[in-house]
């Protein structure tokens, strides 16, 4: 054999942390974890970023990106499965760039930013699941720093 398992491993583990890009650049107005909103405790799911409105939403990866929905609070939302198993949601958007599920390559355009649902302005709500549905931090993962 001329190559070992552990090449294999490393080759492997590459791919599967291969870096994501960043979908969008810009303030972060609220982040990940506890806070109080409107005098109430709760936990945020996501990284608020303000953004104006129609402004580019990138795939952080190749992935797959699921037709778009429309909740009360989250206003339009966009859901992508990325090629290393996580999923990344986004909300309060404007549209969706495609109809049905769609094949993207990273940095394609997937979604414009808007202010649709519960929100507190023009923003995007970004979550990031890992393959068991677990919520991240998405700043542990994506600078979003403009
Ligand atoms: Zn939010």
């Amino acid at each position: 054999m001329r190559f070992g398992i552990g090449a294999f491993v490393i080759v492997a583990t590459f791919l599967a942390y291969r870096r994501m890009l960043s979908p969008i650049r810009g303030t972060v107005t609220s982040a990940f974890g506890p806070r109080v909103r409107n005098g109430v405790a709760q936990w945020h799911n996501g990284t608020d970023i303000a953004a104006n409105i129609g402004s580019d939403v990138r795939a952080p990866s190749d992935g797959i990106v699921l037709p778009q929905s429309f909740h009360p609070d989250g206003g339009t939302e966009v859901f992508m499965k990325l090629d290393n198993g996580f999923t990344l949601g986004l909300s309060h958007l404007l549209r969706s760039n495609s109809v049905g599920e769609t094949f993207k390559r990273q940095g394609e355009v997937i979604a414009l930013t808007g202010n649709s649902g519960n929100a507190t302005g023009p923003s995007v709500h970004l979550t990031l699941r890992d393959r068991d549905g677990k919520y991240l931090d998405p700043q542990k993962y994506f600078d979003f720093h403009a």
